[in-house]
């Protein structure tokens, strides 16, 4: 059976700029190349799913505009399901703006243009709900339409995946509505309020933030893999080594093909695994979007090294 699963998230086009190195305050320096790429965290996981074979729906907003356009088709050529796709006459397609160093280091700036002004209709959210298993969101969109999205999500049984990134302050009352938490090392060290480097920091922060009433959280580490934390235990899943190029959409990636996994009745552990050979491939590509890998391409990846079992 083929996973269903509703996105709701930002789009944004990426202005990839790839330097040597980022210049210092007052530096200037000569870069190597400038490009457009479709990208936005919302975008990258709905592509991710897709690629993984599910059946994906993208509730987001773009501006009347190229950028939007473009975006559109992209999403599109996908497969993607874009009827929820809202249009905002009056503010342009939001925008990121990435710098990319040789040494895969990036540093991003995003304008959130018409991404701030989505809007969640409540009846139209239990249209495009039904049927789907997964629901699918990120920070990257305004935190009461995220807010209001997970929690009809919850209430017609469609286990939430939350990415909460960027990082922002959220209420004590959206942790017990989460299925499964998706977050980097700064994210769980932050919403945990503990150190986060090793694995079994990782599985402490998750230990904590299960204990607010997330069911599940899986904390991404880099090059390092991941760590999952359920009422079972914990385990590192540890990241196959590959050379990185460009380390963007590595995290959405991870987790639209965790999403799926989990949907088609995968462990924990077995999507966490399924969810890092995916991201190993996307970091070893440049771009957002155009860098997240097919399922069969994730098939021929080679196997990552054998789970740990944490404390
Ligand atoms: P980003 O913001 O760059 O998309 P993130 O900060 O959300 O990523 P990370 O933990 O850095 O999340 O990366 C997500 C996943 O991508 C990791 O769990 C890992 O599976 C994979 N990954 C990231 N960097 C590497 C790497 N250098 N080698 C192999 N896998 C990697």
């Amino acid at each position: 059976e083929v996973p269903n699963i509703l996105v709701l998230g930002s789009l944004n086009m990426d202005l990839l700029l790839r330097v040597p190195r980022a210049p210092e305050a007052g530096e200037t320096l000569i870069g190597h190349s400038l490009a457009l790429f479709p990208g936005g965290k919302g975008g990258n996981q709905a592509v991710s799913c897709a690629r993984q074979g599910a059946q994906v729906r993208l509730l987001a907003r773009i501006g009347r505009d190229a950028d939007g356009q473009a975006l559109r088709a992209a999403l599109a050529h996908d497969g993607i399901a874009l009827d929820a796709l809202q249009v905002d006459a009056q503010t342009p397609t939001g925008r990121a703006l990435v710098m990319l160093e040789d040494s895969a280091q990036n540093r991003i700036v995003v304008l959130p243009g018409a991404n701030a002004t989505l809007q969640v209709d409540e009846a139209l959210l239990a249209r495009q709900l039904a049927g789907a298993q997964f629901f699918v969101t990120q920070l990257e969109s305004p935190l009461p339409a995220v807010l209001q999205a997970v929690a009809a999500a919850h209430r017609a049984g469609c286990a939430v995946l939350l990415n909460p990134s960027p990082m922002q302050p959220l209420p004590d009352t959206l942790w017990p509505q989460l299925d499964t938490l998706v977050v980097n090392e700064v994210e769980a060290a932050a919403y945990a309020g503990c150190a986060v480097a090793t694995p079994e920091q990782a599985a402490a922060a998750g230990q904590a933030l299960r204990a607010r009433g997330v069911a599940r959280v899986v904390v991404t580490l880099g090059a390092q893999g991941a760590v999952t934390v359920e009422q079972g235990g914990c385990s590192l899943q540890p990241a196959p080594q590959v050379q990185a190029v460009d380390t963007t959409a590595a995290g959405d990636t991870f987790a639209g093909a965790l999403a799926v996994a989990l949907a088609q009745g995968q462990s924990l552990a077995q999507a966490t695994a399924r969810g890092v050979r995916a991201a190993a491939v996307c970091v070893t590509r440049v771009g957002a979007q155009v860098s997240i890998p097919t399922a069969a391409e994730v098939d021929a990846q080679p196997e990552a090294p054998a789970a740990k079992e944490l404390p």
